[in-house]
């Protein structure tokens, strides 16, 4: 039996791509397995799924694609750098075949005709319901593609590239995908794409409809709700709010505002103020109450002054996002902020440090609330010294693996004993 090994990079997306394309290859009789690292030589398929967001993750990706294809496995490659960069890809390895994001479905064919050639090119922009390949891989979390591409074309982001245009899976096709994956066990299920926020838009439906589609549904187990492009909240957030009172969904938006000065949100090609964030964001806290809001911040952009930096952090300062994903701008290929002159990498470097260190003073004061609570928790993750479960908002709680023998996919009471500034410490009680 012929042997396959997926090495995967990137977002969440990516990895749903990854389960999918795992299935589809043990459909047809395969052995295939995702791993961190693909050793060449014990396989004879490597698949390396690619991410294109920033350069030093790219970097690495091709020294391992260089590195894999001297190897004795044939070697696909996938994800978004074979969607948008193609040409990187070859640069370091001729022989490799490129699978574009949305022919991993064909992954199979592909990998079926490299009996008979060289190499093989799946290229190209398919629309079609990736969900109709979907089959659950029994973990306790279950990653489910809602959609692919978006509606917007933020100055700054290669994907959209890779990517393309939304286009919307079907509601019964995302429900049919929930149903199954608890039915194999699965116990979280995480709602992800480029754009969740976008969902449906394409179609006269919306992530407020499909949670109140989720809300109809049976079963014992978590929702979290991928990332949400603020521009598109004023069409559904009273939908999206509803939703959310769901108990089964987890209170946690991840909301990416970029940059708190209205100037770069333009320049960045970003559809909404800073008042309208805040407002979004206000009016979500009063009607939900405790919920953790995280959020993307990119410092650095080509016309980001001084003083639109200190926006920023005081914009940090005042909403106290639960976290702050820092980023330091970087220039991607065929982006309109490629063009643009860029700040010295010292300054960025600088502006990165001083947003991440109030960001995480801000994250353990506020988490330092909870010490003495109890949280209920699912437990969805573990390594070697912890037992990771998720609070009602989404919230890390880490549990010492030396005196918990907790199982995963086990719900429990945890009483908070301390904290750092990304995640809770707990003894299950
Ligand atoms: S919403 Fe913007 S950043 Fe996100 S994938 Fe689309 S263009 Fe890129």
């Amino acid at each position: 039996m012929a042997k396959a090994v997926i090495e995967t990079y990137g977002c969440t997306l990516n990895r749903a791509d990854s389960d999918i394309i795992e299935g589809m290859l043990k459909s047809e009789g395969m052995e295939a397995e995702s791993k961190k690292y693909a050793e060449s030589d014990n396989a004879d398929y490597v698949i390396i799924n690619t991410c294109t967001v920033k350069r030093p993750t790219e970097q690495r990706i091709l020294d391992r694609i260089r590195k894999v294809s001297v190897g004795n496995a044939r070697l696909v490659v996938t994800g978004c750098m074979a969607s948008a960069n193609r040409d990187r890809i070859l640069a370091v390895a001729p022989r490799a075949s490129i699978v574009t994001t949305s022919n991993v479905h064909r992954i199979a064919d592909a990998i079926e005709e490299l009996g008979a050639r060289d190499r093989v090119d799946y290229e190209g922009y398919m629309r079609n319901d990736k969900l109709e390949y979907f089959s659950p891989g029994g973990s306790v979390i279950a990653r489910i593609p809602i959609s692919e591409g978006c509606l917007s074309n933020c100055s700054f982001c290669e994907t959209k590239f890779a990517r393309g245009a939304l286009n919307s899976y079907s509601e019964n096709l995302i429900l049919k995908a929930i149903e199954i994956s608890v039915g194999k066990g699965a116990k979280e299920i995480e709602l992800t794409s480029q754009d969740v926020g976008a969902y449906g838009l394409d179609k006269k439906t919306n992530i407020g409809e499909l949670l109140s589609g989720i809300a109809d549904m049976e079963g014992d187990f978590r929702i979290r709700v991928g990332m949400l492009n603020p521009e598109h909240l004023p069409k559904y957030i009273d939908t999206l709010l509803m939703g959310l009172e769901d108990k089964r969904i987890y209170r946690f938006l991840h909301l990416p505002l970029q940059s708190a000065s209205n100037k770069v949100l333009k320049d960045m090609d970003r559809r909404y103020t800073i008042e309208q964030f805040c407002s979004h964001v206000a009016e979500i806290r009063n009607k939900i109450g405790d919920i953790s809001i995280e959020t993307d911040m990119i410092v650095g952009y080509p016309t980001e002054t001084d003083g639109d930096f200190q926006e920023s952090l005081a914009f940090i300062r005042e909403l106290r996002p639960a976290f702050t994903n820092v980023s330091r701008f970087g220039v991607r290929p065929h982006t309109k902020a490629s063009r643009l002159k860029q700040i010295s990498n010292m300054r960025i470097k600088n502006r990165s440090s001083e947003m991440s260190r109030i960001a995480r003073s801000i994250q353990k004061e506020d988490l330092s609330r909870l010490v003495g609570k109890t949280e209920s928790i699912l437990i969805t993750e573990q390594n070697d010294r912890s037992i990771i479960g998720r609070d009602d908002c989404y919230r890390i709680v880490a549990l010492n693996r030396e005196i918990c023998n907790a199982r995963l996919g086990e719900r429990l009471n945890a009483r908070i004993i301390g904290n750092t500034s990304v995640c809770l410490l707990g003894t299950a009680l």
